[in-house]
């Protein structure tokens, strides 16, 4: 029996689920679903910004039916704070050339914006056919550049989540569902 991180495991830091693992799972495959027939007949390059976004891109990589490559990058724009510099750092390169591909990206959020902008510019500067964006989540309410992502995930309201690949400070990525954590418990780790 495969065992992994659930609400109850971590109930004392969790204020309240936001998102279940099944409500994550047919939105991914939905996805997935409309994403493989828009790539038909191409082999895009999916990317995920790690490391939020690698259990994301493993659940929606497994539920794609074209041919697809995956490649990995790092970039910085939070260090161990809230909310985003605006200042893009990358801290492990793509090992493809994005030249003439499509290029998807997988982010795990959208919170102000300036990680995914920074990205697209980059991505189409360095020569791709074309870029999209999956955000599993949005905050809307925190953009503060435009970001135009086709494939959209779940609109989340302004509060600190973790799970399904969100972290805080490196804990709670492998729960199974998004959640809220207790302000408490964040503010402890992120100061
Ligand atoms: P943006 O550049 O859009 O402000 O920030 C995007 C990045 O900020 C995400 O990839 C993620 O790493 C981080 N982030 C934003 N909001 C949250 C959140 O609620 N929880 C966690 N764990 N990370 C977040």
């Amino acid at each position: 029996m495969i065992m992994c991180m659930r609400i109850a495991d971590i109930q004392e830091n969790i204020d309240h689920e936001l998102i279940s693992h099944d409500e994550i799972m047919a939105k991914i495959e939905e996805v997935a679903v409309q994403a493989s027939k828009d790539y038909e007949g191409r082999v895009p390059l999916v990317i995920a910004v790690l490391k939020g976004a690698v259990n994301t891109l493993t659940a929606f990589t497994q539920a794609m039916s074209c041919p697809l490559e995956m490649d990995f990058m790092s970039i910085s724009s939070y260090g161990k704070s809230m909310s985003s510099t605006g200042t893009i750092t990358i801290r492990q390169d793509l090992s493809a050339d994005v030249k003439g591909r499509d290029v998807l990206i997988v982010e795990d959020i959208v919170d102000s914006g300036y990680t995914l902008n920074w990205l697209v510019q980059e991505l189409k500067d360095r020569g791709a056919a074309s870029v999209e964006i999956f955000a599993l989540l949005e905050k809307p309410a925190r953009h503060v550049v435009d970001v135009d992502v086709k494939y959209k995930g779940f609109e989340i309201p302004d509060e600190f989540v973790v799970g399904f690949g969100l972290d805080c400070d490196e804990q709670y990525r492998n729960l199974d569902c998004i959640a809220v954590l207790k302000p408490e418990v964040y503010e402890g780790a992120l100061t």
